[in-house]
Order: C-alpha cells, then sequence, then structure tokens
C-alpha cells in the first residue's frame, strides 16, 4: 500500500479510483471542452535526450487521450525506431515517412494516415528516417525542415494539437523539431539522474532561443514517468523535481504499469488497450491538464 502523503502525489489508490471514475465520464459523455476554433495549432515536441524515459508512450497516449476528449491529433514520428508508429497501430512501410518532405520533396499531407481511432491521425516513421540528420545537416536552412513540412498542415487548420515524438538525442532531427514546436513536453523518468535530462534541453532551449531559432520555444510541462510509489527513491525524485520546476511539472504523474508497457505490442494505446488500468487513467488526467494548459 503506498504511504505517500496527497500533496506530494495524487495517484492514490481513491483518488486514481475517482479520478478515473470522472475522466471516463468525460469520455463517455460529449467532451466537457469545446474547442474555439480560432485558435491556432499548437505544436508540442515530447522529447529528452535520455532514452527510454517515456517519450512515445507518452505522445501515444497523450495523442489518443486529446482525441478521445475531442481534439483533432495528428502524432508525428520523427523517430527511425519508429515505436510511435507500431504503437499507434501503423506498419512501418517503406517510403511512407516525411524522409523526403523533410529534405525538400513533396507535401508532409499527403503523408499523413488515419488510425483506427477518430480524430487521430498520424505521420509514420520508419529505417529510412536514421538518414535524415545526415542529410538535413548538408542543407543551407538545416534547423528549418520539420517547420518548413509542417507548415502547410498548421495553416491547413486541420488539427488542434501536433505531437512530435522525438529521438533520443539532441541531434538535427531534435532541434528541428524544437524550431516548429510552441512547447517542449518533457517527460522525466522517477530515477536518479532524471534531473540531467532538463537541464541538456533547458541549455539548448536557451542557445536556440539565442541564435533566434526560435525564441518563443519554452517547456510546456514536464511529466514524471514510470513512478513506482514503494520506492523511496521515486518519491524523493517527484519532489526534487516539484521544488525545482514548480508549476511546470504536470500534477498527473504516470505510474509504472504492465499494461503500459504491454499495449504497444497490442498496436493500440492504453485507452483502448486496457481502459480501466491505472495506466489508462493517468494518461487521461494527463490530457486533462494539457488540454487546460493549451486553453489557458
Ligand atoms: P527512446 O528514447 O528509445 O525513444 P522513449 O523515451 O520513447 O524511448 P518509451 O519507448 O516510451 O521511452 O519507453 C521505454 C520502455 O519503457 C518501453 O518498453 C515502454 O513500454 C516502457 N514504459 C514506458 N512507460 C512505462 C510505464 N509507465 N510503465 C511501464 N513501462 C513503461
Ligand atoms: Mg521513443
Amino acid at each position: 500500500m503506498c504511504s505517500f502523503s496527497r500533496s506530494t502525489f495524487r495517484l492514490q489508490a481513491t483518488d486514481l479510483f475517482l479520478s478515473s471514475l470522472n475522466s471516463r465520464c468525460a469520455l463517455e459523455t460529449p467532451p466537457r471542452f469545446s474547442f474555439n476554433r480560432a485558435v491556432p495549432t499548437k505544436v508540442i515536441a515530447v522529447a529528452n535526450q535520455k532514452g527510454g524515459v517515456g517519450k512515445t508512450t507518452t505522445a501515444v497516449n497523450l495523442a489518443a487521450c486529446l482525441a478521445a476528449l475531442g481534439q483533432r491529433v495528428l502524432l508525428f514520428d520523427l523517430d527511425p525506431q519508429a515505436n510511435a508508429t507500431s504503437g499507434i497501430g501503423l506498419d512501418k512501410i517503406e517510403g511512407a515517412s516525411a524522409y523526403r518532405v523533410l529534405l525538400g520533396e513533396g507535401s508532409l499531407l499527403d503523408k499523413i494516415k488515419s488510425t483506427a481511432y477518430e480524430r487521430l491521425e498520424a505521420v509514420p516513421s520508419e529505417v529510412d528516417m536514421c538518414a535524415v540528420d545526415l542529410e538535413l545537416a548538408r542543407m543551407e536552412n538545416h534547423l528549418h525542415g520539420v517547420a518548413n513540412a509542417l507548415k502547410p498542415v498548421v495553416d491547413s487548420g486541420r488539427f488542434d494539437v501536433i505531437l512530435l515524438d522525438c529521438p533520443p538525442s539532441l541531434g538535427i532531427l531534435s532541434l528541428n523539431a524544437f524550431v516548429a514546436s510552441d512547447g517542449l513536453l518533457v517527460t522525466l523518468q522517477c530515477e536518479y539522474y532524471a534531473l540531467e535530462g532538463i537541464s541538456m534541453m533547458t541549455r539548448v532551449l536557451g542557445q536556440l532561443g539565442a541564435a533566434g531559432a526560435n525564441p518563443r520555444l519554452e517547456i510546456f510541462g514536464v511529466v514524471m514517468t514510470m513512478f513506482d510509489g514503494r520506492t523511496k527513491l521515486c518519491n524523493e525524485v517527484v519532489g526534487e523535481v516539484r521544488n525545482l520546476l514548480g508549476a511546470k511539472v504536470f500534477e498527473t504523474v504516470i505510474p509504472r504499469s504492465t499494461k503500459l508497457a504491454e499495449a504497444p505490442s497490442f498496436g493500440k494505446p492504453i485507452i483502448h488497450y486496457d481502459k480501466y488500468s491505472s495506466g489508462s487513467a493517468a494518461y487521461e488526467l494527463l490530457a486533462q491538464e494539457v488540454l487546460a494548459r493549451l486553453n489557458s
């Protein structure tokens, strides 16, 4: 049984149950959030140069939960590993990625694929994206490939939110994602080195701003992932991150959950794989927080 205090962590069993019921109501009745069509598309990069910290899990599940809340969502897989592509139930198909578009050939609008889920579409990735970093590096405007590719999609007004799933590096592809974004959603795994990720990202953000590449870019939010309330370390890390980053850190903490780890092998976001799991409740809550932040 978890023994930490309510003020430091929301996902105690009772809270989780009640919250889960609340968010379930939000999904099963008409969405309470009515989108104002005049609000421009928001582009959010899910990022952390550290590997395996829950970027893709968050991008896929947040995308699905935002779509379930009535948002028109595009999930853009920028990682050659293509985990978001398979996690959302799409195949990795040769020629289907944004590779050529990022190099200036064709339109990203033609690369958008529908998914099995209403209001959720995706630009898949595949192994050819490995070469994009090198190819972009040779181009004159090498930081603007993703921004240029996204422009017609943003201008089309077809989506409310575009989530970019970034690779685990601060290479050219990630920097391109940052230049194209309104904000960064940083995932931090509840572990000892969690804060290292954020300090490097903050530095890069400052450098991009100073270079005039994207001065408006800011950290949209920080989400703590793979929380295990039974360990003292997890509780300490969450406390430390909250002390340092304050309101940037989302109230919702994503628990470590077997169901969340299993869902990608079925090509399903957690709300469509196990609607009543703790992981599903957590991502539903996170989506509500994200939406509130986007609309504020
Ligand atoms: P990469 O840097 O390689 O792109 P990532 O940051 O995108 O990794 P994920 O792929 O989302 O991280 O997660 C890494 C692994 O941890 C995956 O096997 C995933 O299923 C698992 N995982 C992610 N979040 C959770 C969670 N909350 N509970 C249990 N397993 C999780
Ligand atoms: Mg990933």
